[in-house]
């Protein structure tokens, strides 16, 4: 597969300059591949329950051929994913898709083992590691940490904000041993970002170590996340008879979104055959992208602090991929925009509670409210964008709500538990802990304490690298 640039056109990358890069340094623009290949009908077609690593394998293929042997992508495939999502009916016409199964009980979990696996592939005959920093706010460090732990050849340091990140998150950054180390900087979010952005512009600690980073931009982190929407609308699709008494759903995936890495592996998802009709897009106060498909106008803006703090993103990095791909009209037909504030939060967790039984997180939640709107309210009642609500555009697939054939599946993207005294004071009782959580917490904290200081964090990578 050819990979080119958000920005210019002309650039033609393989998938490991891409994956090894991150980012094209010469534009700042994100690669993304040249074509999205349809998935083989066998497959597409197929009215039994697919296997995820079947999907997964068969949609990698293309994007890796050449590069990666099959045999060699099978083991990635198998060895990134000893666990599966999981889809649950929730209502007659909504199912959610829970993609918080993997060790650090987040969605990021897909996206971070399938791209430590293939940096580990790419740098196999390297003599020396390659040395990974990234800077984190909480979930992508755990991801991050969990997905490169053990794996050959690959050295991961994390930095975080001391005191600013929760205790739960702390300790599952913080518990890693061997190849996999936290520091704790005496400063903020932005700090430790700004060491390590220093860090990669250093030519001096540069020609000491091979540095790279695993930001969420990554290709090789936004192609795995595509697999679970095509198993998910498949499985659907095959169900939706039964279950619901649909013979032909016009499905649509809620996701909810921050960098709209997530949403993005969706539309290539989609590009690649998954029976996905449209797409509704379900932020936080963070809106972004909903002024921006109510307006026309695209409007970056620094990030405002919620309860769903893995949304906080004002600025949305995969705006520009989103732009390579589809034109203004083209993603007013196809997705739905959703935002709600703190309040509408809480009120979302605690109906989906009172109305369906199940427990969701506060991501999942803004998901779950997005989709009752539409279920129950259609696109008639267009409101002001700047109120929460749905944006007044009707995507083309709105007559298929209006005539009860959509069926709205929900990623709930991480375990209620993570988000623990939130859900509590929603639904006045706690969410289960899962067994994997409750070992972290027992773990031995071994973060190292940083100065907010330059020099400091380099000498101490010299020392200790
Ligand atoms: C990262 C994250 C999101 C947002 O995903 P994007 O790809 O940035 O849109 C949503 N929910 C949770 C729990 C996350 O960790």
């Amino acid at each position: 597969m050819i990979y080119t640039d958000t920005r210019d056109s002309s650039v033609k990358v393989d998938f490991r300059t891409a994956v090894m890069g991150g980012m094209n340094p010469a534009t700042g623009g994100l690669y993304i591949p040249v074509e999205f290949p349809k998935l083989d009908k066998s497959i597409l077609n197929k009215d039994t329950a697919p296997s995820f690593r079947d999907i997964a394998l068969n949609m990698a293929r293309p994007y890796t051929d050449g590069e990666i042997p099959e045999a060699d992508l099978a083991n990635i495939i198998q060895d990134a994913y000893p666990f599966s999502p999981k889809v649950t009916p929730l209502d007659s016409t909504s199912y959610i898709l829970e993609l918080f199964h993997g060790p650090t009980c987040a969605f990021k979990d897909f996206g971070a083992r399938f791209m430590a696996r293939a940096m580990s592939y790419f740098n196999r005959n390297e003599d020396t590691p390659l040395h990974i920093l990234v800077a984190t706010s909480g979930d992508t460090g755990s991801a991050v940490g969990s997905a490169f732990h053990n794996v050959p050849g690959l050295d991961v340091t994390i930095l975080y904000p001391d005191g600013k990140i929760s205790p739960l998150q702390e300790k599952q950054l913080s518990t890693f041993d061997g190849n996999v180390r936290a520091l704790k900087v005496k400063g903020t979010f932005d700090d430790c970002q700004k060491l390590v952005k220093t860090a990669f512009t250093d030519n001096e600690l540069r020609g000491k170590l091979r540095l790279s980073s695993a930001n969420s931009i990554n290709i090789a982190r936004l192609l795995p996340q595509s697999f679970y929407y095509m198993y998910a609308a498949l499985l659907v699709r095959n169900r939706a008879s039964m279950d619901n008494k649909i013979q032909d759903p016009a499905i649509i995936m809620v996701v909810p979104s921050g960098n709209f890495g997530n949403l993005t592996s969706g539309l290539i998802a989609r590009e690649m055959g998954a029976p996905i009709t449209g797409f509704t897009a379900a932020t936080n106060s963070n809106r972004t992208i909903p002024d921006w498909i109510a307006t026309g106008d695209y409007n970056a803006r620094a990030s405002v602090e919620t309860y769903a703090n893995a949304m906080d993103v004002g600025a949305p990095s995969n705006y520009e991929r989103i732009k390579a791909m589809y034109n203004l009209e083209e993603v007013r037909n196809l997705f739905a925009s959703y935002w709600t504030d703190n309040d509408g939060i809480m009120t979302a967790i605690r109906n989906c509670h009172e109305k369906t039984g199940y427990i969701i997180d506060p991501h999942g939640a803004i998901g779950w409210k997005a989709w009752e709107e539409i279920k129950n309210n259609g696109f008639t009642a267009k409101g002001d964008y700047t109120k929460p609500g749905l944006t007044p555009n009707v995507p083309a697939w709105a007559s298929k709500v209006d005539s009860n054939e959509a069926i709205g599946i929900i990623l709930e993207t991480a375990s209620p538990a993570k988000f623990g005294s939130i859900v509590t004071d929603a639904i006045g009782r706690e969410p289960p802990m899962p067994a994997r959580l409750e070992e972290v917490l027992r773990k031995k904290d071994r973060a190292i304490s940083m100065e907010n200081d330059y020099n400091m964090f380099k000498d101490w990578l010299i020392a200790n690298l």
